[in-house]
């Protein structure tokens, strides 16, 4: 009996375990790689492409009147002038009212996040900048990384600020410095490129018109190889693809490897987009975002009916699997699925602070082992036959009121609990 394959699935997340941000020439070559996979089966895969918007940005600079720090400019953010835009400093730690009453007219360090509902405060406080830092003091500054951030479509539309991202180090040094007056620039070309899906269907034996959707984001962010975030959940798709091929299914089954997830869903939004007219026939999204910690614990979230969450409880005390199971939205590629009404399960195996990293240089192989992606792939297929072969399909297609509510809040940029 073919099942998943261990050292297969492994091979595969080495070989697309480089940087692969979403609309990048590195994405579009781990594209062809799962594409060229797929194909080897003489099965047809597709490229389903979608526009993201990209930049080159020529100036990115924050000068106070002791020195000139290293930055990066905000992907997209407003350009100032050449010369830069002269306002004053200051460091906002509570938007309480207080720390907000400060903000008219300044570049404001923030603490967190460029996450929507600071942002939205920034704005309404009329600042005319923003600065934001990550990293860990304990780290020395060669080993911090600097990314390129992105303010979002979401927030632009707000107002769009110029903005720039610095190291940790560097923030603290310029809380202590306390410039009265700082100057940033930030200079930018704006336009479109293309980052895509791949995408490859098996027909139903039995009821084709009925049609579970697999979705796992294959793109990651800079710096990070990505084999935890998630190429992990992309070799599991692979593995399911391969077991589907040698076991028809009675149902139809589509694999969608979504591109741009990091960047806000924008693969998965493509593909619910572009299929708009024929969503009725999707009865099911099961998505996968991270595994293989060694260190760790499995979890599947079902935003959808709680019949379901009851389905994979038993489901897996029967197979002896532990995995916490739980209602509840998941930030990832099932989301637009959700929104649309479709039952959506999203299963990870999680490594708890500081045993797996995400979304840095650390996300790498050191913390993983093949067992253990074997064992989610493993309860993940035995989930998907039952589901897929079922004789009547078990899961009602109906979106419980409470789960309705806080896709809606998600979507609209809201921050979760
Ligand atoms: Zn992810």
């Amino acid at each position: 009996m073919i099942m998943i394959n261990e050292k297969r699935q492994w091979q595969l997340l080495k070989e697309i375990g480089f940087s692969r941000v979403g609309g990048s020439k590195e994405e579009k070559r781990a594209a062809q790689i799962l594409k060229k996979t797929i194909e080897a089966t003489d099965n047809v895969a597709f490229l389903e492409e979608f526009e993201v918007d990209w930049q080159d940005v020529k100036v990115a600079s924050l000068k106070s009147e002791a020195k000139e720090y290293e930055v990066t400019a905000y992907n997209q953010c407003a350009n100032t002038s050449k010369e830069g835009l002269t306002a004053p400093f200051y460091y906002l730690t509570a938007d309480n009212g207080v720390g907000l009453k400060n903000c008219e007219g300044k570049i404001v360090l923030i603490n967190d996040y460029l996450r929507m509902k600071i942002y939205e405060k920034l704005v309404d406080a009329k600042a005319v900048g923003f600065i934001t830092y990550d990293g860990e003091l304990r780290d020395s500054r060669e080993n911090t990384d600097l990314d390129n951030r992105e303010i979002r479509e979401l927030l632009r539309e707000k107002k769009n600020l110029p903005g720039v991202h610095m190291k940790i180090q560097d923030a603290m040094e310029l809380v202590l410095e306390n410039p009265n007056e700082i100057t940033i620039s930030t200079v930018q070309d704006t336009y479109k490129v293309n980052s895509q899906n791949v995408v490859t269907e098996i027909k139903g034996e039995k009821c084709p018109d009925e049609v579970i959707v697999f979705t796992a984001h294959y793109d990651s962010v800079q710096f990070s190889s990505g084999v935890y975030d998630n190429g992990a959940g992309s070799v599991i798709l692979m593995e399911l693809f391969h077991y589907f091929l040698a076991n028809r299914p009675d149902r139809t089954v589509r694999f969608v490897w979504c591109g741009s997830e990091e960047r806000g869903l924008l693969g998965s939004k493509a593909h619910v987009e572009k299929h708009k007219d024929t969503l009725n026939k999707i009865v099911l999204n099961i998505n996968v975002d991270v595994a293989g910690p060694v260190l760790g614990s499995d979890s599947a979230v079902v935003t959808g009916p709680i019949s379901l969450v009851h389905y994979i409880d038993y489901l897996a005390k029967e197979k002896g699997f532990e995995i916490l199971v739980k209602q509840d939205i998941y930030s990832s590629d099932n989301m637009p699925f959700a929104s649309k009404g479709i039952p959506a399960v999203s299963f990870g195996r999680y490594g708890e602070k500081g045993q797996a990293y995400i979304h840095n240089r650390y996300d790498q192989l050191f913390f993983m082992d093949s067992k253990n992606l074997y064992r989610t792939a493993e309860f993940i297929r035995k989930f998907a036959v039952r589901m897929i072969n079922s004789y009547a399909f078990p899961v009602p297609r109906e979106m419980p009121e409470n789960m309705v509510a806080k896709i809606e809040d998600y979507l609209k940029g809201k921050p979760q609990d």
